[in-house]
């Protein structure tokens, strides 16, 4: 193993000379207690080492082994379940070795050695297979079925195919290649910096629905997407990602958690694993990997853990699953960039990140998407990545949030003003859009009607002007506005009471099917135009106000999914309720 010599220490930056066999990103390891560490730049012998560990003690004259390989993970049964920090070493397996604090030079195996898992063949001897193919499957959780895949680069005809019990390292397959018969495993490592291969980029069609209304209504993310939530602190953020992770329709969710403050990460250390999947009941976590800087990994690791989590997305979407990322949050990782830029002593950018933060984050978000696997089968998966950013003071203007709103298609802004007023999620409804409207709405049509995004324009037209009226109520009072005007400030207050507000923590609310959005929608704008109709008919405003079925619909949303039928009563009412004002007519009672 080639050796060099550290010159210079400086927190998680080691320079290092002797080190012309080196290449860009390749792992070494740093001194006798072997740090783990990659090289980040090259300047002809010398080479600067990002250290995923604590560099205290070290000094120059020490070595630095070179390992000729990139940054890469273990992709293999056994992922799901897993708790692992921004290099993808194994918390719990971790802990066990060495108690709670990781000591320097830990190496454990990220995928157990010795566990064996019941592989279920789908090809036999003499079958042509390529890259992408499916082998056979394990059944890795109650929940997951792992794919096991031709690795990429590998093509050929069946020699042997293995059944049953076998470690990740066994060899369940034989391949006759062109260059000779291959052993495959169940365990590829992949560069976590590249992108896995996948047949064609497709553009996403879907939406994936999150059954939180505000976002599948208004402000939808379609399935391989991207999506950023930027939240102040107390905004709301974690229970967002917490419901999305719950919530969403997808099959895999890996959560990245990039926290500052230890106990950030710990919530979710402590939180993940009691959350429950709410379909099959099961512990979320059989559907789930966690990545997890703790507070005590210096900032380096961060700056790997949004690879590392993204590549093990990546590998499940190649199964053909539909796979939810969340990051939270990406601030941090850009904080380790601006953090490491500086020690390298690179000019500064805006704010001193460096000039290149913004196509770090494209690069990240372009690993999203939906695909046609690699693979005989056709098979499409989609990975769709959302990123929570912790904008300083919540001002919006900071780099990380401009660059990440220039490439990601949907933001959610959350709003520190409505999570006070406790209105939740604290969604802000003018500020935040969705650019996956034009993918997705043939496929909405589809399963719910013109209705939908018909529904859709007419309730955020409705928001819009509520926001200008506000604006004249605020300037010459409420007295100045005609009684179609105050209709529509109370339609836009039932849509934001109604329909918006949505209460994580109620066993009914907490999720909201297409279909039910789609009914509670209707009463609104059905009430809303049958009072407009009223209105021309002389009906006064103030009996309207005062129908006694305004309180069915604000209710509506504890409508078990089960019980959508009541809402053809709903409606019922609304109409008769109407009609009888504007035949009884008479003095305005406002
Ligand atoms: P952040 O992560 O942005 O600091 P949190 O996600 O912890 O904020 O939210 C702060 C608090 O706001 C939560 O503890 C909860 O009481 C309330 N909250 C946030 N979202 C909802 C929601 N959808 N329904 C009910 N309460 C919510």
């Amino acid at each position: 193993m080639a050796v060099g010599r550290i010159i210079k220490v400086s927190g998680p930056l080691v320079v290092a000379e002797g080190m012309q066999e080196a290449k860009m990103y390749d792992v070494v390891r740093v001194s006798e207690a072997r740090l783990i560490g990659e090289v980040i730049e090259i300047h002809g012998d010398r080479a600067s080492i990002q250290v995923y560990e604590e560099t205290g003690g070290i000094g120059p004259g020490e070595p630095v082994y070179l390992t000729g390989a990139p940054l890469s993970v273990e992709l293999g049964p056994g992922l799901i379940e897993s708790i692992y920090d921004g290099i993808q070493r194994p918390l719990n397996v971790v802990r066990e070795q060495v108690g709670d604090r990781i000591t320097r030079g830990v190496e454990a195996y990220a995928l157990n050695r010795e566990k064996k898992w019941r592989f279920v063949p789908r090809v036999k001897a003499g079958d042509k297979v390529g890259a992408g193919d499916i082998l056979g499957t394990v059944q890795e959780t109650t929940l997951v079925e792992h794919r096991i895949m031709v690795p990429p680069g590998i093509a050929g005809e069946v020699a042997e195919i293995f059944s049953g019990e076998a470690t990740v390292t066994d060899t369940i397959a034989k391949i006759r290649t062109p260059d000779g018969v291959r052993e495959v495993s169940m365990l590829q490592r992949w560069p976590v910096r590249q992108g896995r291969p996948y047949g064609e980029k497709l553009a996403p069609e879907e939406i994936m629905v999150t059954g939180q209304r505000v976002i599948d209504m208004f402000f939808p993310v379609a399935k391989g997407g991207t999506a950023c939530i930027p939240g102040p602190f107390g905004s709301g953020k974690t229970v967002v990602q917490h419901q999305l992770a719950k919530w969403a329709d997808a099959e895999i969710i890996v959560y990245i958690g990039c926290g500052e403050r230890g106990n950030e990460m710990t919530d979710v250390l402590l939180e993940f694993p009691e959350l429950k999947d709410p379909k099959s009941g099961e512990p979320l976590m059989k559907r789930t990997v966690l990545i997890a800087n703790t507070s005590n990994m210096p900032v380096a690791a961060r700056e790997a853990s949004i690879y590392t989590g993204i590549t093990i997305a990546e590998y499940f979407r190649d199964m053909g699953y539909s796979v939810a990322l969340m990051a939270d949050s990406t601030s941090r990782w850009a904080e380790a960039l601006r953090e490491m830029s500086g020690r390298l002593e690179e000019m500064p950018g805006e704010e001193g990140y460096p000039a290149y933060l913004g196509s770090r984050l494209a690069e990240f978000y372009e690993r999203a998407g939906r695909v046609r696997c690699l693979g005989s089968d056709g098979r499409i998966g989609n990975l769709t990545a959302v990123g929570a950013v912790s904008p300083p003071g919540g001002d919006l203007s900071e780099p990380v949030t401009q660059s990440t709103l220039r490439i990601v298609k949907v933001f959610w802004s959350l709003d520190a003003s409505l999570a006070y007023a406790r209105h939740f999620p604290a969604i802000n409804w003018l500020l935040s859009y969705s650019l996956y409207l034009d993918n997705i709405d043939a496929s909405l049509r589809e399963r719910l009607g013109n209705e939908w995004v018909e529904m859709r324009t007419e309730a955020m037209r409705i928001l819009q002007e509520e926001a200008e009226l506000q604006e004249i109520v605020r300037l010459v009072g409420v007295d100045a506005l005609s009684p179609r005007e105050r209709l529509t400030l109370e339609t836009a207050k039932s849509v934001r009471e109604d329909f918006l507000l949505q209460n994580a923590f109620h066993d009914v609310d907490t999720y909201c099917s297409l279909e039910k959005q789609k009914r509670m929608i209707r009463l609104i704008l059905l009430l809303y135009h049958e009072c407009q109709r009223a209105l021309e008919k002389e009906a006064p405003l103030g009996k309207l106000l005062a129908l006694p079925v305004r309180e069915r619909i604000a209710r509506a949303k504890y409508t078990p999914e089960d019980q959508l039928a009541a809402f053809d009563g709903i409606e019922a009412e609304i109409k008769e309720q109407v009609t009888g004002v504007t035949a009884e007519g008479g003095e305005e009672v406002a």
